[in-house]
């Protein structure tokens, strides 16, 4: 979340995100896409001062915070244990991020998130007979420059090549892969392109320039740009098997919130912090009455 643009956000309309995620689990959805504006206003009666009031995309609404001061606000009084110790008492409640850092590694693709979320809450569901939902090589992601191009973490948001309806698509050896409709958030581009491929364009623009200032690799092809990307994982759209109470399935006395959780977004893209939001009350609220 600290790392995030930090929109907290649904779909306006509730037959857009099923969609949009048909893969989804339409209960846990519904969930999300009811709860989050009363969410929003309990993070505002805690005192959290969005920097904006709605998102700037009309398919969407939420609030943008500040992730620093957010962060600070919401983690005031929470200590960190990591690793978890094997002899946890249940209730536990996971939020470890999902499993980006071992998708990525795996499947060769970029890192877009912090560099800790390894699958430590999705291992220890799993080791206690936890179901995960299906979708667990799929993964919400932005086109990055290639290496050698170097991407630190304030270069997570600049540096995302976010023009790819705009691109012609080829692989690695220049076969043309260029789908006939991207998606407004391209992560769908994302997901097709892999580890690497070029983007190729007519004129170049502010972020191939800020690509270029990195180190990527951007080349003259036929009168066109063509820039080197690889897809880069920010958070993974699989993960634990919940009910509307968060409780995992399969393994008593667990909960699972966040991106640890699957079968919100699959097939598609939603926001990962409403996830966040939503289901962590949710599990708060259902440990609270256990
Ligand atoms: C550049 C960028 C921009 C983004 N922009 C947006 C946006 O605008 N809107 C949106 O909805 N989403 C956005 N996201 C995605 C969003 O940040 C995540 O979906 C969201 O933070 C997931 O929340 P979480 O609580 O599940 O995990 P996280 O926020 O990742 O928190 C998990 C925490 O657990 C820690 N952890 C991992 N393993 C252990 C362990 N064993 N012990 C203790 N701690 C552990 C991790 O270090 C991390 O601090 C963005 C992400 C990035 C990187």
């Amino acid at each position: 979340m600290l790392l995030s643009s930090c929109v907290i956000w649904r779909h306006v309309e509730w037959e857009r995100f099923r969609a949009e995620c048909p893969g989804g689990d339409e209960e846990l959805q519904r969930l999300i896409w009811e709860r989050l504006d009363d969410s929003l206003g309990w993070l505002e009666s805690l005192g959290a001062e969005p920097v904006w009031r709605d998102t700037e995309n009309p398919l969407t609404t939420g609030r943008r915070y500040d992730p620093r001061s957010l962060t600070r606000l919401l983690a005031r009084d929470v200590e960190l244990e990591t690793p978890l110790p094997d002899d946890v008492e249940p209730p536990l409640l996971l939020a470890t991020g999902g499993f980006p850092v071992r998708l990525a590694r795996e499947r060769g693709l970029l890192l877009r998130a912090n560099p800790w979320s390894e699958g430590d809450g999705l291992d220890f569901a799993l080791a206690r007979g936890a179901a995960t939902m299906p979708g667990m090589d799929e993964f919400y992601g932005r086109v990055m420059p290639a290496p050698p191009a170097r991407i630190k973490e304030e270069g997570f948001v600049p540096l995302a090549q976010l023009y790819g309806r705009e691109a012609r698509v080829f692989t690695e050896d220049w076969r043309e892969i260029t789908p006939s409709e991207v998606a407004w958030h391209e992560n769908d581009l994302a997901q097709l392109i892999g580890p690497r491929a070029w983007y190729v364009v007519e004129e170049t623009n502010e972020r191939i320039e800020a690509a270029r200032a990195a180190g990527a690799t951007v080349v003259g092809r036929d009168e066109n740009i063509a820039v080197h990307v690889g897809a880069a994982v920010t958070h993974t759209i699989g993960g634990l098997q919940v009910d509307t109470d968060a409780r995992v399935a399969g393994a008593d006395g667990l909960w699972a919130a966040g991106v640890d959780v699957g079968g919100v977004a699959t097939g598609g893209y939603a926001s990962g912090l409403a996830q966040a939001l939503v289901l962590g009350l949710a599990a708060a609220q259902s440990i609270a009455e256990s």
